[in-house]
């Protein structure tokens, strides 16, 4: 009969600089982050870019909105990127400290780094990319600039510096 082993599997800590190409799950904050935080009908700068690439790279992308599932699934379909995120979900509870929890996300889809206008509310343990709030419409923003650098490093060693 076998027995169980103890798991030493405790999960690494993530870091975008990792030079290997390593799969991570990337968990994307929606209002204020991806889309403008007034209206959602502004899908930001260089996120369908950075979406793609990570789509293409096989990389697990995860949607998540305070404002519940269903609302992240139908931004994400109004803007023509549903097909490139794996998962949407609402931010559920908070832990002791207002970040949030990530229980009730399925095993893979518990995220290695999270982007988000709020970083001080991301998930303890996680890689944070933290974004300045996308409020309003404006094809001139590069709030996502630096995210798209880290997506270049995580997708393509040779960007590690
Ligand atoms: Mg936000």
């Amino acid at each position: 009969m076998a027995s169980s082993s103890p798991s030493t599997a405790g999960r690494e800590a993530a870091t975008v600089d990792d030079r290997s190409p390593r799969r991570m799950t990337w968990a994307f904050d929606l209002d204020g982050c991806l889309v403008d935080s007034l209206t959602a009908t502004s899908l930001r700068p260089l996120a369908q870019e950075i979406l793609e690439r990570l789509s293409a790279a096989e990389h697990t992308v995860v949607l998540w909105s305070a404002g519940g599932d269903e609302h992240a699934r139908r931004v994400a379909a109004s803007h023509g990127v549903s097909d490139l995120v794996d998962a949407f979900y609402d931010k559920g509870g908070r832990d002791g400290w207002g970040r949030w929890l990530v229980e009730h996300l399925d095993a893979g889809h518990r995220p290695d780094v999270c982007v988000d206008d709020r970083p001080e509310e991301t998930p303890s343990g996680v890689s944070v990319i933290g974004v300045s709030p996308y409020i309003a419409p404006d094809g001139h923003d590069t709030g996502l600039r630096p995210v798209l650098e880290a997506v270049r490093r995580a997708v393509d060693p040779r960007h590690a510096a």
